[in-house]
């Protein structure tokens, strides 16, 4: 497994947390996990394990013109990565720029991307969250990585 930014900070874990938007106040889950550097936007995003690019949603401006630009996580990516044998869905949100296009196969550690300040985010970062691919169920990310 590779941390998704170097010199990563884990600004947000999984879990329940106070909504940092401001105008938003009240609990919410969390349901992923934030990695930033802080400061710097625009930092490399790197695939945290080898797989399929499955979809890659790089026109942010256009999806801006048809939703709140607050209430959306970007520009995203997600590969389809292999782990201990079992197929998973990870995405990678609040991207300013992919650098991947669909069905490319990545490698653990390439870049994918550019994290950014985008959709509901109020500060640079990029957060990962991960499905299981059979049938899109949530699975936490954390236990992923950790396992
Ligand atoms: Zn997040």
């Amino acid at each position: 497994m590779h941390l998704p930014v170097s010199n990563a900070l884990l600004t947000s874990e999984e879990g329940w947390r106070q909504n940092p938007i401001p105008g938003q106040a009240g609990l919410q889950y969390h349901d992923g996990r934030d990695y930033g550097c802080p400061g710097h936007a625009n930092q490399s995003v790197f695939a945290m394990w080898a797989g399929t690019v499955v979809y890659d949603m790089d026109n942010y401006e256009d999806c801006k013109r048809w939703t709140d630009a607050r209430h959306s996580i970007g520009n995203f990516v997600t590969i389809k990565s292999t782990i201990a044998g079992v197929e998973f869905f990870i995405r990678y949100c609040h991207m300013g720029k992919n650098y991947v296009n669909l069905g490319d196969q990545v490698n653990e550690g390439q870049i994918i991307g550019a994290y950014a300040d985008v959709g509901q985010s109020n500060a640079p970062h990029v957060h990962v969250d991960a499905y299981l691919a059979s049938n899109w169920q949530k699975v936490s990310i954390k236990t992923l990585m950790e396992g």
